[in-house]
């Protein structure tokens, strides 16, 4: 399996390593505008091949050489400084993804490639991927509310004193300010949320979600305000979906692709394997969840047309 990073940032250099240390792939090709970064990241990747897997790492001079890729990883475009909200890199990057995914769709099988977008405001960029590459919705894909729902696991795992593994738990929607907490369908194992602060007696009152909701939205802009880029959790869920497509492993993530029905990308959870999206599911949503949820869709298409 051959991967293709473009974008070597702080998020694309940590995504390759966390994808070069799970051994998952046979070569990785580093693509960046900024040639002699690319070359460096891949030199000082590459010299980790002899502590773990043996990966092949390559920096591409041009989009040729991509050739071969079946995933496309797209970590390229503005990152946020500290005070700017994603939707502020929307005209910026709207113009590094239509700089990419025509080259990316010379250089690739249109038949197989799947397109992984992290690139923010992410839902309006996975709509301006799919709408340049022509390909299948089900292979244009963004990290979307991965990172928020495995925060989100985080927060509700240290209150209860459960592994995040053990948290069921999605937020939807926006991959930004307006994302939405799925209260409705969190589960504790397989014991739903309520039900669980019953039988543990570990209540969980309004004023202690809405400052659960307010910690999840805030995640990346406190990061930013402390190391100046998040980069670690984003890696960590590139990694997990590249490995839930790799091994076709059919888990549940909360990805975003553009919907047939609406034409918007956001966040709801899907079914991934080999393909890319299989299915979209609708999860059980509290009214104001719902409300919440037609508030993201008007927010990023409002944001799409504006590009
Ligand atoms: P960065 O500034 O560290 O790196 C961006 C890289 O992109 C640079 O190396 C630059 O040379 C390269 N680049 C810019 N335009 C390019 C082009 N047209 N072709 C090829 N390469 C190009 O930024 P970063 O911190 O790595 O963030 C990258 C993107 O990821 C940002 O948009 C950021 O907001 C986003 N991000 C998304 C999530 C998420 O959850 N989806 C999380 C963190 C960051």
């Amino acid at each position: 399996m051959k991967v293709a990073i473009i974008g070597l940032g702080s998020v694309g250099s940590a995504v390759a390593t966390a994808i070069k240390n799970t051994g998952l792939v046979h070569e990785m090709v580093l693509f960046d505008r900024d040639g002699v970064r690319a070359m460096a990241a891949a030199a000082d990747l590459g010299h980790a091949s002899a502590f773990s897997f043996d990966v092949k790492i390559t920096a591409a001079n041009s989009y040729r050489e991509i050739r071969g890729s079946e995933i496309v990883v797209i970590a390229a475009g503005a990152n946020q400084k500290p005070g700017q909200t994603r939707t502020d890199l929307l005209a910026a990057n709207a113009d590094v993804i239509r700089d990419i995914i025509p080259r990316v769709m010379a250089n690739t099988d249109p038949k197989t490639v799947k397109i992984i977008v992290v690139t923010n405001p992410l839902d309006v960029m996975v709509m301006l991927a799919r709408d340049l590459s022509g390909l299948p919705a089900a292979r244009v894909i963004g990290t979307g509310t991965m990172l928020d729902s495995a925060r989100l696991r985080t927060i509700l795992a240290r209150q209860f004193d459960v592994s995040p593994m053990s948290i069921n738990a999605y937020v939807l929607g926006e991959h930004g300010d307006s994302s939405v907490v799925n209260w409705g369908s969190i589960c504790i194992g397989a014991i739903p949320l309520n039900d669980f602060c019953k039988s543990t007696k570990l209540p969980l009152p309004q004023t202690t979600r809405r400052t659960i909701e307010h910690r999840v939205h805030n995640a990346a802009y406190e990061i930013i305000q402390g190391r100046g880029a998040t980069w670690d959790g984003i890696a960590a869920a590139v990694n997990d979906l590249l490995r839930c497509i790799i091994n076709d492993e059919k888990r549940i993530l909360t990805v975003s692709c553009v919907a047939t029905k609406t034409n918007v990308a956001m966040s709801r959870p899907a079914i991934v394997g080999h393909d890319g999206v299989i299915t979209v599911l609708t999860p059980r949503l509290l009214p104001m969840e719902s409300r919440a949820l037609q508030n993201c869709a008007r927010i990023i298409k409002k944001n799409y047309n504006n590009i």
